[in-house]
């Protein structure tokens, strides 16, 4: 199998009896992508990888790697490589053999097998562990193994669930960084199963974001933060405040969904101009997403323009400060900014928007079961 191969999947579907585990998927992943499923739990991620990992069969629909049809090809006909949350490694054998078992397996002779291991075991960073056994090492350690393990079958896809899942904070960025580095060096199409948003940021060339069984976005990490296409996306991605409001005027767009709306909201006392995504009518019910950083915040003093708020919380993130403050209309909003920006001693502040970045939603168009949150 070649690896500069397209992975198509065409109108792939799982029921399991009553159970609609993955509504119809439609998807291409172009050779040597690093691609991350990103969802709530229970939203059909593994059950998607399952079924291109061939460990599933769907219900309809079919999975291509280039021009070959490989819908009902049994998994370890495949040659992918696979990466789970628990390691599933021989705890008594060494990292080495680990490695090595998959290569004994498919027939490859011992030198060439010895000489595989040894380069990948380098480039994951275990060169001088090879002789220890599994159960010795640490947690990172063994997801390294795991890694190695997956990449020495010279896989065409390389799929992972959930594979830092099991580490702590710290590791996590480690080996976030340690897959970005090997996902160069290998250059091989990556899917990665994620339920933490911060985690498919940091890694993915594109996001696959799902809910309920569908896709409910595709993108690279900047469309999805800058252009959600749905308020489950623009909720899910990035931190947000969310304020209720009530459209007055609109601007409809030349193309879908990018007219613009002036939206009164009462918590801020005043009106905003947004982008909306979809349809909104005058008088309409309207989220709007304002980002954390968006906001802008300077003593009140006299006459100083903007919301008037009081600040109740600071948060200090380093180099970047929280502020969670309190709208004279009672509305909580976080506020986020390099502490330079934020360095404002005051408990009575004047916030200001950066309107051009706001995103508006219909309410009408609010499924995410979130509606009542703010
Ligand atoms: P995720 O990986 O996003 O957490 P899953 O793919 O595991 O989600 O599950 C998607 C949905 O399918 C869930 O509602 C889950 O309960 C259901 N599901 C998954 N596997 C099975 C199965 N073997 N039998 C019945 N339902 C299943």
């Amino acid at each position: 199998m070649t690896h500069a191969a397209t992975l198509t999947l065409q109108g792939l579907s799982k029921s399991y009896g009553r159970v609609r585990a993955l509504q119809p998927v439609c998807l291409d992943v172009p050779p040597g992508e690093f691609l991350v499923l990103l969802g709530p739990s229970g939203s059909g991620k593994s059950t998607l990888l399952n079924l291109i990992a061939g460990f599933d069969m769907p219900t309809t629909g079919t999975i291509a790697l280039g021009t070959r049809d490989i819908t009902r090809l049994p998994a370890r006909k495949r040659n992918f490589g696979m990466v789970f949350q628990s390691y599933a490694l021989f705890p008594h054998m060494s990292v080495a053999d680990n490695v090595a078992y998959g290569l004994k397996v498919r027939g490859v002779g011992r030198g060439e097998t010895a000489a595989r291991v040894s380069g990948v075991l380098q480039s994951v960073r275990l060169e001088t562990l090879a002789r220890r056994r599994v159960h010795q090492l640490s947690g990172g350690q063994r997801q390294r193994v795991a890694l190695a393990r997956a990449l020495v079958i010279d896989p065409s896809v390389v799929l992972m669930d959930e594979p830092l899942g099991a580490l702590d904070r710290a590791l996590r960025k480690e080996l976030q960084m340690e897959l970005r580095r090997l996902h160069r060096q290998h250059g091989r199409t990556t899917l990665f199963v994620t339920h933490d948003q911060r985690e498919a940021l940091a890694l993915a060339d594109r996001i696959v974001v799902m809910r309920d069984g569908a896709i409910e976005q595709a993108g690279s990490a900047d469309d999805l933060y800058h252009a959600p296409r749905t308020p489950f996306v623009a909720g899910f991605i990035g931190d947000s405040n969310r304020l209720r409001g009530r459209c007055q005027w609109t601007v409809p767009g030349a193309g879908q969904g990018a007219g613009r709306a002036r939206i009164a909201i009462d918590a801020v006392g005043g009106a905003v101009t947004a982008k909306v995504v979809g349809r909104a009518a005058v008088d309409a019910p309207m989220t709007v997403f304002l980002r954390p950083e968006q906001i802008r915040v300077s003593a009140a003093g006299e006459g100083a323009a903007g919301v008037k708020a009081t600040v109740r919380e600071r948060v200090f993130l380093g180099d970047l400060v929280g502020l969670r403050v309190e709208t004279a209309g009672g509305q909580d909003l976080w506020v986020r900014g390099a502490a330079s920006a934020l360095a404002v001693t005051a408990e009575e502040v004047a916030l200001s928007f950066d309107e051009q970045a706001l995103i508006a939603f219909p309410n009408h168009e609010e499924t995410d079961g979130h509606a009542d949150d703010t």
